[in-house]
């Protein structure tokens, strides 16, 4: 891995450069403190850098809310179906460390059994820019070990030296982006460690989970009937949101939708779900196999922290907080992790 700097102005002159061979992606500062992902097209100066964690994380460019995944038409034998997979060379500028963790969470599931292509087909066309963060109170990645940006799950990384960009180039596609569109130097050793520096700063975070990630799974193995879940249950109203803000969650719904006007037509869309809303695990007969909130929250806890550990090696939780800055009601998974430490290793990190 290199590292190069980019004079602060230049920026701009990638970004405009970029922007005649990709679509441009970035955050985007809107009306109530929200920043917000955003095609960005001709209005690239909009772009902000320095800003803190995302409503929503990029999520929704390479895993959209609701996407259509074939066409048919049944007026014939057989009937025809037509399913094209394509993506357009997209440059999403400005992802946080966490995000970028959160993307190799959903690299690694739609790469499971059979790989996505639709997925896979818009990853393949992405290059990833990352940006140095602004922590918040909520924000905890220090302790979820997402602090700093994944090896090989970006292209490039820039950390903010005030006058200069240090650009950390994550893969060939990012240092060919660079060569080509904007003019850079070589970082000295004292640049790459002021930026290193700037990135272990974020560490000072007030909250944070009192186990090592590794472990987590020992923690939750045994906590299965807790009265907690009962407790958050009865707070949590199930309106999905700490689904649907959450970087690395990857539920989904499948159906077919007839056209209004031709019933021989229609098309097969995937729309976003999300395991807190009452029904998502009701099944033909209307059994639902988590019909209480106390089911359902334990379920997200045991997604997050116990079987993704045990099947990718890999904490779905970044630590981005943006489930807790959602919550109507204030449910915090921090202290219900902490909660479990303090049971079992009380007092202590393991
Ligand atoms: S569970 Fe909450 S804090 Fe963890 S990654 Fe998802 S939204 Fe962020
Ligand atoms: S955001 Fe809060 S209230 Fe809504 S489903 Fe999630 S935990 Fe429950």
């Amino acid at each position: 891995m290199s590292h190069r700097v980019m004079q602060k102005e230049h920026i701009w002159t990638f970004v405009e450069n970029l922007a005649r061979s990709h679509r441009l992606v970035g955050p985007v500062a809107r009306p109530g403190n929200q920043i917000s992902f955003e095609y960005l097209d001709d209005h690239w100066r909009d772009m902000v850098l320095d800003y803190p964690p995302s409503q929503y994380p990029p999520k929704s460019i390479l895993f959209p809310r609701r996407e259509t995944l074939l066409t048919f038409t049944i007026n014939g034998e057989p009937p025809q179906v037509s399913a094209t997979v394509t993506a357009e060379p997209t440059a999403i500028f400005g992802i946080h460390a966490c995000d970028l963790h959160g993307i190799r969470c959903l690299d690694m599931v739609f790469a499971d059994g059979v790989p996505d292509p639709y997925y896979h087909a818009r990853r393949a066309a992405a290059l990833l820019i990352g940006v140095s963060c602004r922590p918040d109170a909520e924000c905890f990645c220090a302790s979820m070990g997402t602090l700093f940006p994944p090896e090989g799950g970006f292209d490039l990384f820039l950390t903010d030296l005030d006058t200069a960009w240090l650009v950390q180039v994550g893969s060939e596609k990012g240092a060919a982006a660079l060569a080509d569109n904007v003019e850079c130097r070589e970082a000295t050793a004292e640049q790459i460690r002021q930026g290193q520096e700037r990135l272990a700063a974020r560490a000072l975070q007030q909250k944070g989970i009192h186990i090592r990630v590794e472990h987590l799974p020992l923690l939750f193995g045994g906590e299965y009937h807790d009265p907690i879940w009962d407790e958050l249950g009865e707070r949590c109203i199930s309106c999905g949101e700490c689904n649907f803000v959450c970087p690395t969650c990857y539920c989904f719904d499948v159906a077919d939708e007839m056209d209004p006007h031709d019933s021989t037509s229609g098309r097969r869309v995937r729309t976003w779900d999300a395991c807190q809303l009452p029904d998502f695990a009701v099944v033909a007969g209307g059994k639902n196999y988590r019909d209480t909130a106390a089911q359902r929250n334990r379920h997200r806890f045991y997604r997050k922290f116990l079987y993704p550990v045990l099947k990718y090696k890999k904490s779905f939780c970044v630590g981005c907080g943006r489930c807790v800055r959602s919550c109507p009601v204030d449910i915090q998974i921090v202290d219900t992790v902490n909660h479990f430490v303090e049971q079992n290793l009380p007092g202590g990190k393991s």
